[in-house]
């Protein structure tokens, strides 16, 4: 397993800052193609609450700079489009989008955060073409291997259909990372570490990962089922130690592009522990690296 901070150093060799931008895509799972409320654990935001309302890329990247400037002195950047499904959408206006953005000298790599089923030919040929520009990561929300726990979070699609996508990404060249969520209601500690032994066993070699522990947000399914009966939520330790036993199954050449859930505080019911941002990153980073 590599950490995130050391892969971009060594591909870009500096640092380099994401920004979250916005395609002004939704999600089937919220659009009543499959569904409205969408999974049980997402908010409004659509999994990504810091994107600013839709303007075109270059200002976006602007704006996003200009928030950034006091944290960090990067001057590279990943264009990191997370918010909804950001292949859902006609591939001929997401195609100049994308290339808005990364037609730009100070953007070197496109990250797509999307659902498995969202990837038709038209889309995969863009994505290839885009590929063969600048590095795109495709991200895809996985969460779980479980058909039951899948159903119970309103995933919309079964394994056998991010199979595929994996293949077809991976046919065309393009890295991949996986989300996967550690946490989810009715699922055990084994069930989890089966999740993450799946995906570390995927041909070719997965390229990154997200883990996360759940974020109990309010204005969601499960925050919902939460306030009414609340069920167990592991205590940060826990979920260190969880997440040590889940890092040391990843292959070596997987990156980890985050170890941690990242709710937005005004909507955050629990973990509560996850607010104290500094204090959990040094502890789960001392738990996976030791
Ligand atoms: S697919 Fe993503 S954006 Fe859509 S409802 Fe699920 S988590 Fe939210």
């Amino acid at each position: 397993m590599k950490m995130l901070s050391d892969y971009l150093i060594q591909t870009f060799g500096e640092k380099v800052y994401r920004l979250s931008l916005s395609s002004g895509c939704t999600c089937p799972n919220r659009d009543g193609t499959l569904g409205y409320a969408g999974c049980s654990f997402c908010s409004e935001g659509g999994s990504g609450e810091f994107t600013a309302a839709f303007k075109s890329v270059s200002e976006q990247i602007e704006e996003a700079k200009e928030r950034i400037r006091t944290k960090t002195k990067a001057e590279k950047f990943i264009a990191y489009f997370q918010s909804f499904t950001n292949t859902y959408g006609d591939p001929k206006r997401l195609k100049a989008l994308y290339l808005e953005a990364i037609r730009r000298d100070d953007v070197v790599a496109l990250s797509i955060g999307t659902r498995p089923d969202c990837l038709g030919e038209e889309i995969l040929d863009m994505l290839e073409e885009l590929n063969r520009i600048k590095p795109v990561w495709v991200e895809l929300g996985l969460q779980t291997i479980h058909e039951k726990t899948a159903r119970e979070i309103h995933r919309g699609y079964e394994l056998p259909v991010f199979e595929k996508a994996y293949r077809d990404l991976k046919e065309r060249g393009i890295m991949v990372i996986v989300h996967l969520i550690l946490g989810l209601p009715g699922e055990s500690r084994e069930d989890m570490l089966e999740s993450v032994r799946y995906v570390s066993s995927l041909t070719p070699t997965l390229d990154g990962i997200k883990l996360q522990n759940l974020q109990i947000l309010k204005g969601t399914e499960i925050g919902e089922v939460f306030l009414k009966e609340p069920f167990p939520v592991m205590s940060l330790e826990e979920y260190a130690d969880l997440l040590r036993e889940c890092v040391a199954l990843l292959p070596e050449e997987t990156v980890l592009h985050r170890m941690t859930g990242d709710g937005p505080r005004s909507l955050l019911i629990e973990p509560k522990w996850s607010l104290n941002k500094k204090h959990v990153l040094n502890t789960l980073r001392k738990a996976v690296l030791s």
